[in-house]
C-alpha cells in the first residue's frame, strides 16, 4: 500500500509519498506561498526534480497539483489517484480529544476544528485547511489525523500536571501534552533496534534538538516525562522561543514594555531563545561561526542551551530511577557536534563516556554511536523520520 503523508502550514504543504511494503519514499515535495502570489511547488519522484510555477489560491488547488505531480509523466510514480491507499494528516495539537492516531469521520473533523484550535492557533487551523482540501480532492482515500501529542499520552498525572487548581485543568484542560512525539516515538525505538534491545528494557533520554527542542524520557517504550508543555513555549530555550519562564515575568515585561499579555507571548515566541541572547541569530550554525570569533554572548546561548539540555537528561535520568541511552537527533543533534559534547560533558558520573573522536565523524544519515564502546550509557544519534511514523501509524489505522 501507498501512503501520503500530508504536513499543511497556513501557507504551505509538504507531502511525502511512501510505500509501505519497503518504506522507501517514492515521492516527495512542498508547495509554498498557497495564497500568496508568487506560489510553488517543489516536487521530487523518479529521481528527477521539477518545480511548478503556479497560482495556488487555496489548499485544494495546491494537492490537486501535488496530485497531478504524482501522476506526472517524468517525474510521477503513480497511474491513478486510486494507489493512494489513504492520506496521514500530520497535526501538532489533540489537547485531551484524542490519545492516538484516529481515522477522521465527520464527529472527528468537528472535535477537531471545535476543540483544538486554541491549543494550537498556529498549525492545527493549517491542519484542518489541508485535510479538508484532502477530503474534496479525494473523497473516497481514508484520512488519518497523526497528532505530535500522541506519544506522549501515556505521561502519569504527576508528569503532567502543573501545580495549579486541580478543577481548572479538569474544566479548561491546562495541562502539559508535550511535541515532536513522532520523532521521540522513532527514534526511541530506532534506539532499541540499534542496541538489539526491546523497548521494554531501556530507559532512554531523547533530545529532539532543532529550531523547537524538546527531550523526553522514554521508560521501556513509553513517554513518561518531556520538556515541552501546554504549548511548545516551554522547556530549553530554543531559536527564538523563551523556553521556560516564570509566569509572573509575563505581567512584568507586559508593563515594562507596554504590551498586552498575548504580545509578550508572541516576543516570548518570536524574539527570545538563543535568537535574544545572542542578538544574532536563531540558526546554530550561526551561533558556532560567530562564537568561534569571539562573539562572547553567541558563546554564552550555546552555553545556556547544553546546560539547560544537561539538566533535563539528569532530571529524566532519576525520574526513570537509570539510564540506558541518550539519543540525539533533529537539526542540531544530528549536525552540531559541540552542543552534543557540551551537553555530554560532565555526566561521566551517570555513566557516560564521550567519544569525542566518534563525536567528530561526519553525518552520514545512519544511526552512529557517539559513546565510548565500553560506556554504560549508549549515546547514540539518530536522524528522525517523522513522515515515516505518520505512515506507519496511518496504514496500522486500516
Ligand atoms: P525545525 O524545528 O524547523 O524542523 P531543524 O530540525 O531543521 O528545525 O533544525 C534547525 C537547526 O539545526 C538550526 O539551528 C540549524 O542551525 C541546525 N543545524 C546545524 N547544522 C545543520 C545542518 N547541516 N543542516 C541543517 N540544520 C543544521
Amino acid at each position: 500500500m501507498k501512503i501520503l503523508v500530508v504536513n499543511a502550514g497556513s501557507s504551505s504543504l509538504k507531502y511525502q509519498l511512501i510505500d509501505m511494503q519497503t518504506e522507501k519514499v517514492l515521492a516527495k515535495g512542498g508547495c509554498e506561498r498557497i495564497g500568496i502570489k508568487g506560489s510553488l511547488l517543489k516536487a521530487k519522484g523518479n529521481g528527477l526534480e521539477k518545480e511548478y510555477r503556479q497560482s495556488m489560491p487555496n489548499h485544494k488547488i495546491a494537492i490537486e497539483l501535488v496530485l497531478d505531480a504524482l501522476q506526472d509523466s517524468e517525474i510521477g510514480v503513480i497511474k491513478s489517484m486510486d494507489e493512494i491507499g489513504a492520506v496521514g494528516h500530520r497535526v501538532v495539537a489533540s489537547g485531551e480529544y484524542f490519545k492516538k492516531p484516529t481515522l477522521v469521520t465527520p464527529e472527528v473533523l468537528q472535535t477537531l476544528e471545535e476543540k483544538t484550535f486554541e491549543l494550537a492557533p498556529l498549525h492545527n487551523p493549517a491542519a484542518a485547511t489541508g485535510l479538508r482540501a484532502c477530503m474534496e480532492v479525494m473523497p473516497k482515500t481514508p484520512m488519518a489525523l497523526v497528532f505530535d501529542t500522541s506519544f506522549h499520552a501515556t505521561m502519569p498525572e504527576k508528569a503532567y500536571l502543573y501545580g495549579i487548581n486541580y478543577d481548572d485543568y479538569k474544566n479548561y484542560g491546562v495541562r502539559k501534552y508535550g511535541a515532536h512525539g513522532t520523532s521521540h516515538k522513532f527514534v526511541s525505538g530506532e534506539a532499541a533496534k540499534y542496541l538489539g534491545k526491546s523497548p521494554e528494557e531501556l530507559k532512554i533520554v531523547t533530545c529532539h534538538l532543532g529550531n523547537g527542542s524538546s527531550i523526553t524520557a522514554v521508560d521501556g517504550g513509553k513517554c513518561v516525562d518531556t520538556s515541552m508543555g501546554f504549548t511548545p513555549l516551554a522547556g530549553v530555550l530554543m531559536g527564538t522561543r523563551s523556553g521556560d519562564i516564570d509566569a509572573s515575568a509575563v505581567e512584568f515585561l507586559a508593563k515594562k514594555k507596554g504590551l498586552s499579555h498575548s504580545e509578550v507571548i508572541t516576543y516570548l515566541n518570536k524574539q527570545c531563545g538563543v535568537a535574544g541572547i545572542s542578538g544574532v541569530s536563531s540558526d546554530f550554525r550561526d551561533l558556532c561561526k560567530g562564537a568561534k570569533k569571539g562573539n562572547e554572548r553567541c558563546a554564552l546561548a550555546l552555553e545556556m542551551f547544553a546546560y539547560q539540555t544537561k539538566k533535563y537528561i539528569g532530571a529524566y535520568a532519576a525520574a526513570m530511577g537509570g539510564l540506558d541511552c541518550i539519543v540525539f537527533t533533529a537539526g542540531i543533534g544530528e549536525n552540531t557536534a559541540t552542543v552534543r559534547e557540551d551537553v555530554c560533558a560532565g555526566l561521566e558520573f551517570l555513566g557516560v563516556k564521550f567519544s569525542s573522536k566518534a563525536n567528530k565523524a561526519k553525518n552520514d544519515g545512519s544511526v552512529r554511536e557517539i559513546s565510548k564502546s565500553n560506556s554504560k550509557v549508549k549515546v547514540l544519534v539518530i536522524p528522525t523520520n517523522e513522515e515515516l511514523v505518520i505512515a506507519r501509524e496511518t496504514a496500522a489505522l486500516l
